[in-house]
């Protein structure tokens, strides 16, 4: 469970973590949201499908708590703490404790909510203060394509290379056309923030603005689920656009000026990995109970020095990764949106890591009982192979950082 004896936890960041942690003790049902998540999906499901699946009840009940709305600023009625990552990162670690799903069915809102503060004043209006007001409203943000997931993020920055999506501007309308992937909650959202290619012949860093999409626009549809072995509440979707129409009030950043704002985007995604961290935690005392209760030899596994010594690096790893995480929260807090990124890289590449390894000492830890359904620890493994790659591979994180320290 999260340890609040951290230096750079406020008494109010232990109030949130402790707000957090009573509302999932009192509300969350963590083996009823596993049945929801692990529901097989369709091929062809549809929007309507996608919200069938979705913890309503929960999620209205988190809106009413005043816990959904973290990152709205104050003057829109909410927590006011969008540039607290501390704040942020504390509370979705303590939410993580209580279902990786669900920590993430957080993140995701406090995410997008977060970038509203830099729109436009009245589209900002209009999407927070929906927000504000329908306990059910989601928002999700769309990059990847089918073909240009890595190439959209690590420009090679020749001419009309990257990103296919398209938008014309038609008088005071912009006119969206193509596919985009890999979008989490893209089906069950109010919202999608677009990032789309505006220029067809520029360099993918002077070509993309970035918008926002209100779903109920006529034109697109889910054009296929990405059925994972384990699914998210919100699931991840590909999404067909054809000739939608939406207003320029709905354009966020300058035309064909959206680029620097995506890759400041990239850091702010360290939360959904505080998110991991809190889960992470959680498996580590299952299998540190596991290990207490498992006889084998006359004694506790936990007591020959091969396991415990496996368990004592399991909590070394998580210890380093959280203080990793807070180490960049504390940084960026207070910074606006422009935040370095190194920081993300880093953070993308060492969880990744860790979470590769805790896998393999589960497996030995656990014997042969691992891979059991029986266990949650078969769940937790099939959750993170599922999520760890949201926000790109560890690879191109470690690509991406080394541009930065070579300064090219
Ligand atoms: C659970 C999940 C949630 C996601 N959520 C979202 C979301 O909400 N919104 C969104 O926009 N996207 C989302 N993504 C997409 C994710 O960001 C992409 O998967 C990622 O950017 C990688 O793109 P790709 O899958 O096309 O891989 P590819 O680009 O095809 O990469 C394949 C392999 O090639 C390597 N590679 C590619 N280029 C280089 C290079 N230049 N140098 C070295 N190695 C390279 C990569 O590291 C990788 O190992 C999500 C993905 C997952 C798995």
């Amino acid at each position: 469970m999260i340890d609040l004896n951290l230096p750079y936890l406020t008494e109010e960041h232990k109030s949130l973590a402790m707000l957090m942690k009573d509302f999932c003790e009192r509300e969350v049902d963590l083996k009823a949201l596993n049945e929801i998540a692990d529901k097989p999906i369709p091929p062809n499901a549809t929007s309507d499908d996608l919200r069938a699946r979705m913890p309503w009840d929960l999620v209205s009940k988190a809106h009413d708590a005043g816990l959904r709305q973290l990152t709205v600023p104050k003057e829109y009625g909410g927590g006011g703490y969008e540039d607290d990552h501390i704040a942020q990162g504390v509370m979705a670690e303590t939410a993580g404790y209580f279902g990786g799903q669900l920590g993430r069915l957080f993140t995701i809102a406090w995410k997008q909510a977060y970038d509203f503060k830099y729109a436009p004043e009245s589209l900002a209006n209009e999407v927070l203060n929906d927000f504000m007001q329908d306990r059910k409203t989601m928002m999700a943000a769309s990059i990847t394509e089918p073909n240009s997931g890595s190439d959209l993020l690590l420009p090679y920055d020749e001419p009309g290379v990257a990103g296919m999506y398209f938008a014309r501007q038609e008088g005071d309308e912009w006119v969206l056309n193509g596919d985009k992937m890999f979008c989490t909650a893209g089906g069950v959202s109010n919202y999608v923030t677009l990032m789309v290619r505006t220029d067809p012949k520029a360099p993918i860093t002077k070509a993309v603005t970035q918008f926002v999409f209100p779903t109920k626009t006529p034109g697109w549809s889910v054009s296929r689920v990405n059925d994972m072995m384990g699914n998210e509440l919100v699931t991840n979707v590909q999404m067909h656009f054809e000739n939608c129409r939406i207003s320029d009030r709905y354009r966020v950043s300058p035309i064909n000026g959206a680029f620097e704002v995506m890759r400041s985007r990239l850091a702010g995604k360290a939360l959904h990995m505080f998110a991991v961290l809190g889960w992470a935690e959680r498996t580590y005392e299952d299998m540190k109970e596991y290990a207490k209760a498992r006889i084998q030899g006359g004694k506790p596994i936990i007591q020959h020095a091969t396991v415990g010594a496996m368990i004592a690096e399991a909590d070394c790893l998580l210890k380093t990764a959280r203080l990793l995480l807070y180490q960049n929260a504390w940084e960026c807090t207070g910074k606006g949106r422009l935040i370095p990124a190194q920081g993300w890289y880093y953070i993308n590449y060492y969880i990744k890591k860790i979470l590769m390894r805790l896998i393999e000492v589960g497996l030995e830890v656990y014997g042969g009982m691992g891979p059991q359904k029986e266990l949650t620890f078969e769940h937790w493994v099939r959750v993170h192979l599922s999520i760890m790659h949201g926000g790109s591979t560890g690879v191109l994180s470690m690509v991406k950082a080394a541009k930065i320290i070579g300064g090219y």
